[in-house]
């Protein structure tokens, strides 16, 4: 905790940056929540613990940073890789940004448990960036990450091996329970479009309103939006207060990413975008 907050009051007082996104503590236990560190006094109230769950790469293409000097972030492996595809498409100066890179074992589920090995995060289970892959200042030291049962790929293999009526049943009943309250929206690093076809009315492409059809269209859309860009971050899933399985659906075009084009969103700040490449010798024939 004392390196971050020297370094952070380092940054802030020699002006390499004009602002550090971190976390500081909740206001009940286990709990951190975002903070705009903007001075000194501020930098000495960061904290980097197993309550860090959110995704602070969400607030870099927010107005307020962009085009107002570098701006420093207190970032795990998992929103590094945000940041990485953020500038992939170019959405994210490089040079606009300083990584404070946090090496990191894990955090919890969600906000508000004790950290252990029944609640930590289902992404932790499989990390390949404990150690951020992309940082200006690299700090912490990394533990054993505790193990669960991993539950959400079993359930992955038994949508997997459904068939295609009883799979659309599933979404359809999960879809059903979606308020379209876009908090899976606001919650994505991903998501930064000024303006989400959600929220277009001329012409309208999505249903406004909260019912089977509009709810399967707007969950359906989101999902292929993200396709080859999702960070696997699971924010959105997260922040979804009729509890949607969000997840099944990013891993599932995460995976097919990996296999049909050998291609994990966030990983290379050098290799181009998956959407944005077209190559003669992209396979086809899982197109159906
Ligand atoms: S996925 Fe990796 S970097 Fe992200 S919170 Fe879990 S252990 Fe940390
Ligand atoms: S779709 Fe969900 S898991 Fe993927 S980057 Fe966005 S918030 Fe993270
Ligand atoms: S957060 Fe959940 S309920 Fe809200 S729009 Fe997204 S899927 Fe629907």
């Amino acid at each position: 905790m004392n390196e971050l907050r020297e370094k952070a009051k380092e940054l802030l007082q020699n002006g390499t940056v004009k602002v550090i996104i971190g976390y500081v503590e909740g206001t009940t236990p286990n709990r951190t929540k975002p903070f705009i560190a903007r001075s000194v006094e501020d930098a000495d109230k960061l904290v980097f613990n197993k309550f860090c769950v959110n995704n602070l790469a969400v607030y870099l293409t927010r107005k307020e940073f962009k085009q107002n000097g570098v701006v420093g972030i207190v970032a795990k492996g998992c929103d590094v890789k945000a940041i990485v595809q953020l500038i992939q498409e170019n959405q994210v100066n490089k040079d606009d940004v300083y990584i404070i890179g946090m090496n990191c074992s894990g955090v919890v589920s969600d906000l508000g448990e004790e950290f252990n090995e029944n609640t930590v995060a289902v992404k932790c289970l499989h990390c390949t960036v404990h150690t951020p892959h992309l940082h200006h200042t690299l700090l912490g030291t990394l533990e054993e990450t505790p193990k669960h049962e991993d539950k959400n790929f079993a359930l992955m293999q038994k949508i997997d091996s459904m068939t295609a009526e009883e799979r659309f049943d599933f979404w359809e009943a999960e879809f059903e329970k979606c308020v379209k309250c876009y908090a899976c929206r606001q919650a994505c690093p991903m998501c930064y479009c000024e303006k989400c076809i959600a929220d277009k009315s001329v012409p309208r492409w999505i249903e406004s309103s909260a019912h089977k059809r509009g709810n399967f269209a707007w969950n359906m859309i989101r999902a292929f939006h993200l396709a080859g860009r999702c960070v696997g971050c699971n924010e959105c899933e997260r922040a979804c207060p009729a509890e949607i399985p969000l997840s099944l659906l990013n891993r599932k075009m995460g995976m097919t990413a990996k296999k049909e084009f050998d291609y994990v969103a966030g990983m290379n700040l050098n290799t181009p975008t998956l959407v944005g490449t077209y190559d003669v010798n992209d396979r086809e024939d899982f197109i159906k």
